[in-house]
């Protein structure tokens, strides 16, 4: 396995691979690894000739005042993580390399955009949306790996590489937890032990939202309003949005159906937690 960090290099080698006929599988990350960015590696170990995993923490998707300084980094470990799970190339470029002097490109995708993640952090889509532009630019993948986890994410990065004509094959793959329900994150240790605990109010929201489903309650408004007295009932618990949507659209349902999902946004302290699932 090597790590690269220079632009050009990356691109050369990727374009040699191309012309040689391998499959290139990419996995984009900002690092400090977990067990879900391990299983979009294994599937793109299984799917690719070459696995390349990105590692870049992307100023231009954090807006002012949030995490971007404290956002936990550790590449010894990262890369220790990668081989294990049988990546060839890790690309881990700085920030000047991919924004140097004079940058002024950005890719905006609209509609999908506005609500949601779009709504609570301005401009952190152009910024995911242009940095995967730019890294499908340079790792040209056949075939690039997104965690449902990140749901409006993938979605918009699937409306991109459409709009586009982007010659890449956008794989989603599901929500990697831990034992206790937690959606698995790097941005999990942040929370304290009380927080910790607090968190799994999420992924409770979500079985009881099944539920209800199940049992044939077809009323999103009745649905929220449970999962919003679960969440509340947790002292540091803040939702930021609470939302049932169209899986293709996002716009917001008011009755359930088969292409339900529900969406969450929950502070917990200061950290901020996302979350989703289908409901039927
Ligand atoms: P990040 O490093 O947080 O930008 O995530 C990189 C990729 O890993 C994105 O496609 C995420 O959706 C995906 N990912 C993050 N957490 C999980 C998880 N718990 N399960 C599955 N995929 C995940």
């Amino acid at each position: 396995m090597h790590i690269i960090t220079d632009v050009n290099e990356m691109q050369q080698r990727c374009l040699a691979a191309r012309e040689a006929g391998r499959r290139i599988a990419f996995v984009p990350t900002m690092g400090y690894l977990h067990e879900g960015h391990i299983s979009l590696l294994r599937e793109g170990r299984r799917r690719g000739d070459l696995l390349v995993l990105s590692i870049f923490v992307n100023p231009t998707q954090f807006g002012a005042g949030e995490d971007l300084d404290a956002y936990p980094r550790d590449l010894t470990r990262d890369a220790e993580m990668a081989e294990s799970a049988g990546t060839d190339l890790i690309f881990a470029p700085e920030a000047q390399s991919m924004y140097p002097g004079g940058y002024a490109t950005y890719v905006d995708v609209e509609g999908i955009t506005d609500t949601l993640c779009g709504a609570s952090r301005p401009g952190h889509f152009r910024g995911v949306t242009t940095v995967v532009a730019k890294l499908f630019a340079i790792v040209q993948p056949h075939l690039a790996f997104f965690g449902q986890k990140d749901f409006q994410q993938l979605a918009v990065i699937r409306r991109m590489t459409l709009d586009l004509n982007l010659p890449v094959e956008v794989v989603g793959m599901p929500i990697v937890r831990e034992a206790d329900g937690l959606a698995m994150s790097s941005r999990n240790v942040y929370l304290s032990d009380d927080e910790r605990r607090q968190g799994l109010a999420l992924s409770r929201a979500i079985a009881l939202a099944r539920q209800m489903a199940r049992d044939g309650v077809e009323d999103g408004g009745e649905i929220l309003a449970a999962l919003r007295a679960l969440i509340d009932g947790e002292k540091d618990a803040r939702i930021d949005y609470l939302q049932i949507c169209h899986q293709l659209t996002l716009q917001e349902q008011a009755r359930i159906d088969g292409d339900s999902v529900l969406l969450m946004a929950v502070f917990v302290g200061k950290t901020r937690l996302i979350d989703n699932s289908f409901l039927l």
